[in-house]
């Protein structure tokens, strides 16, 4: 029963950016555009044709605008993403297949497009990669400018209505909308799509608007002015809440706010535990304009710049291309440092321009190194263009995927293969290049004081390294419950690369996810790790913590973790110490109070 004083409904969905609102809904309906395929004649096509050209054009001029306001208003990073969309309305294929296809089949040039959009979008979604997936997103944006433009579709009425508290719920946002949000006084942001790494999610966190996206159905289920409370610490929606749960919001608001003061105060302070042992904080990226992020984020480098991403395009990118974007990174944190690793194809990540045939099992197939391996060429044009960015000194280039010793000295071979080639034309390059590999694989785990004489530095892949070792896949749903970092064996196993790596005087440090999640930053420090690299949003959170630890009482909480032989047992330890420690550090701890 719908009515005051009920809780209406609760809805989840995915924190998308942190923070607590109350505020009254404006939902924003009409945001898809659907094109009826119509027959035209050859003659009203050419004039379509002609009208569709102008509408790309316009679409791209708008880009331009609100790719310039985005940048004075939020930021550089964020004003990133119409880069990709305008990039993307000048690949001659989308616009050619376009015209193509009318042509073909003597049909309307909006149907055409909308079809071709719509292939492309699909080809996207089916990915497993989180992060390609959304980029389904952009291309659909874009096609729904153009063809706004071309219809004459005016955008979002909506959202010219101004109003106090405003939470906006929409299916899906332009990033131009957000744009438009960005200007208003909006107190939160729902859609019924996207995920963590969409671009409301990445545009409401620059705003530092709290927003919690893939909310499925909710649009149909709300009324213009209904109070809405968005919990987008915990991806929890009230509408039209009681009394007593507007009360517990406001006081759960009032502390989260002094919570994000504390966090901010330590922005330009250093990650030391309180007995003095000092850890590097860097970050992991995937695309290069991420890069001037370290600065932004105060952080000590970049751990982990993935490269695949480079190479999920139509053409590959040449040496030349490369070199300017490593060089552009290197240029831009210096004299901080980059670790670049080299693609790490394969997998769930697009292979297209590789003949390989399908595989029974992707993740134990043909990927990273052992694909960089057999495409010979390919990769030594990437470590070549590595070496030629790397004359500052503050590259260092790091192998995926390596499950052994044999792997990664024929690696560094063609190292110094790309080496030799390039001091054969008279190139510089930095001749000291250190050379790493992720320790990502059990195999490697348990040779890894082999590799350690032969590496220059570790970096433990935990994201591979649990799924290989528990054999549980790490995109399953169904049986995430199984994939533990608290498992025996895991914890094992990261002692023993820490300690292998120490003893052979190598550096050490950890970029999955594990290293950026809150929860395990005791039993890291504990384990004598002292570079994490985490992503962006996630450093101030664990330097707070590193902040109030002590590293002699962390190492006493890995030993008495380490006494107990299965998962439940470790976990009732140490999350029982866990948040007595973080109970007055961590919002979500003090929460639990
Ligand atoms: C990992 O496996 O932990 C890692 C950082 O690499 P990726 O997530 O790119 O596989
Ligand atoms: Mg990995």
């Amino acid at each position: 029963m719908r009515g005051k004083g009920v809780i209406l409904k609760i809805y989840d969905g995915v924190s998308a950016s942190s923070g607590i609102a109350i505020g009254h809904a404006l939902p924003i309906h009409g945001f898809g555009l659907n094109v009826p395929r119509i027959k035209v004649d050859d003659d009203e096509l050419e004039n379509e044709i002609l009208l569709f050209k102008k509408a790309v054009e316009e679409t791209k001029e708008e880009l331009e605008n609100v790719k310039t306001k985005i940048k004075n208003d939020i930021g550089v990073e964020e004003s990133a993403i119409f880069d990709a969309h305008i990039m993307l309305l000048d690949d001659p294929n989308l616009i050619e297949k376009t015209i193509e296809r009318a042509r073909n089949e003597n049909v309307s040039i909006d149907y055409s497009f909308s079809e071709t959009i719509s292939n492309l979008v699909e080809k996207f979604r089916d990915l497993s990669d989180d992060y390609l997936k959304d980029r389904a997103n952009d291309i659909q944006d874009v096609g729904k400018r153009v063809l706004r433009n071309y219809l004459g579709v005016s955008i979002s009425p909506e959202l010219s209505k101004t109003s106090k508290d405003i939470i906006v719920l929409a299916h899906n946002l332009l990033p131009s909308d957000m744009a438009e949000i960005s200007e208003k006084e909006i107190k939160g942001i729902i859609t019924e799509v996207g995920g963590e790494t969409s671009h409301v999610a990445i545009m409401a966190r620059s705003m530092e608007v709290p927003a919690v996206v893939g909310v499925s159905d909710i649009l149909s289920n709300v009324s213009p002015n209904d109070l809405v409370i968005i919990d987008a610490n915990n991806g929890k929606i009230f509408i039209e809440p009681d009394k007593e749960t507007i009360k517990e919001y406001q006081e759960k608001r009032r502390k989260y706010v002094e919570y994000v003061k504390s966090l901010e105060r330590i922005r330009n302070e250093e990650a030391v535990t309180r007995d003095g042992k000092k850890i590097k904080l860097d970050i992991n990226m995937e695309l290069a304009n991420e890069a001037d992020m370290v600065n932004s984020h105060k952080a000590d480098g970049i751990g982990l710049f993935r490269t695949e991403y480079l190479f999920m395009r139509e053409i590959l990118p040449s040496e030349d291309e490369q070199f300017e974007i490593y060089k552009y990174i290197a240029q831009m944190i210096y004299p901080k440092e980059v670790v670049i690793r080299t693609a790490d194809l394969g997998g769930d990540k697009f292979v297209s321009h590789f003949k390989i045939p399908e595989e029974m099992n992707p993740f134990l197939g043909f990927r990273g190194i052992r694909l960089s391996l057999e495409f010979e060429e390919f990769f030594k044009t990437q470590l070549k263009a590595i070496l030629r960015a790397s004359t500052l000194k503050n590259i260092k280039i790091m192998f995926p995927m390596i499950s052994g010793i044999d792997e990664f000295l024929e690696a560094k071979d063609i190292v110094e293969e790309a080496k030799n080639e390039l001091r054969d034309s008279g190139v510089e390059f930095d001749e000291n290049i250190d050379i790493g590999i992720m320790v990502e694989i059990p195999s490697a785990a348990l040779v890894s004081d082999v590799l350690a004489k032969h590496a220059d530095f570790f970096s433990i892949g935990t994201n591979d390294l649990i799924q290989y070792t528990l054999a549980v896949d790490r995109g399953n749903k169904q049986l995430s419950y199984l994939y533990d970092p608290l498992h025996p064996s895991i914890l094992r196993l990261l002692k023993m690369i820490i300690n292998n790596a120490h003893n052979e005087g190598i550096e050490v440090s950890m970029c999955g996810n594990m290293a950026g999640n809150p929860n395990f930053t005791i039993l890291l420090i504990g384990l004598n790790l002292s570079i994490l690299s985490v992503a962006p949003s996630n450093i101030l959170e664990i330097k707070k913590i590193i902040r109030e630890l002590s590293y002699e009482e962390c190492k006493k909480i890995v030993d008495e973790s380490m006494k107990y032989n299965d998962v439940k047992s470790i976990k009732d330890y140490y999350d029982s110490v866990n948040s007595e420690k973080l109970k007055n550090v961590l919002f979500d701890y003090f929460e639990k109070e």
